[in-house]
């Protein structure tokens, strides 16, 4: 049977955003996200996974290896409760990379579909929370609910997006109402 999942951007969502995140002792966790991911969790066992984009690989910032510490100090951080099921990242960007290696990059749904097919998640009952427009861009390609977190958003952006008729289903002020959100509509769903 497919299961539901909540995908997750990562950087300026689960953690502060400082720039190419490379030093697994910087890793900040927001409030309420631990708890938050717990809930998602425990109420409907979503699966949850990590899409990012981390273009920093292919511009040279940051190597593939300390992305893969901080992924595992984010789950350190947050404790075997509110672990992260899977992470999935894009390391390329369209300056330095292939148009062919860049179609796994956000706005492009493709980390999430190639997920829902190696994890077994039905993408009919999933959501994505994020703190950029891309990550709703993404959302919405791949047919799932979008919420968007005002962590990091300007203003400019979001016009932007709103220009765009980019809309995401849930606007949340903290991580804590967004998987408020989820677990409320997913309910309704199900009901
Ligand atoms: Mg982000």
């Amino acid at each position: 049977m497919l299961k539901p999942a909540v995908f997750l951007d990562r950087d300026g969502t689960i953690n502060l955003d400082p720039g190419y995140l490379g030093d697994p002792e910087k890793v900040e966790i927001y409030p309420l996200v631990k708890e938050g991911i717990r809930k998602l969790k425990c109420s409907f066992g979503f699966t949850i996974v990590v899409v990012s984009n981390q273009s920093g690989i292919a511009r040279g910032l940051i190597t593939e290896e300390q992305v893969i510490a901080v992924n595992k100090r984010i789950n350190d951080l947050l404790g075997e409760e509110a672990k992260i099921d899977a992470f999935y990242y894009c390391s390329h960007h369209p300056e330095f990379s292939s148009p062919e290696e860049c179609l796994c990059r956000k706005p492009s749904p493709e980390m999430i579909l190639k997920a829902a097919s190696e994890l077994k998640l039905d993408l009919k009952k999933s959501y994505i929370i994020g703190d950029k427009a891309i990550d709703v861009e993404s959302g919405f390609n791949a047919g799932i609910k979008t919420v968007l977190l005002t962590n990091t958003i300007s203003r400019a952006e979001r016009e932007e997006m709103e220009n765009n008729n980019l809309i995401p289903t849930f606007v949340a002020d903290n991580f804590e109402e967004a998987s408020n959100f989820i677990i409320t509509d997913y309910q309704g769903e199900i009901i």
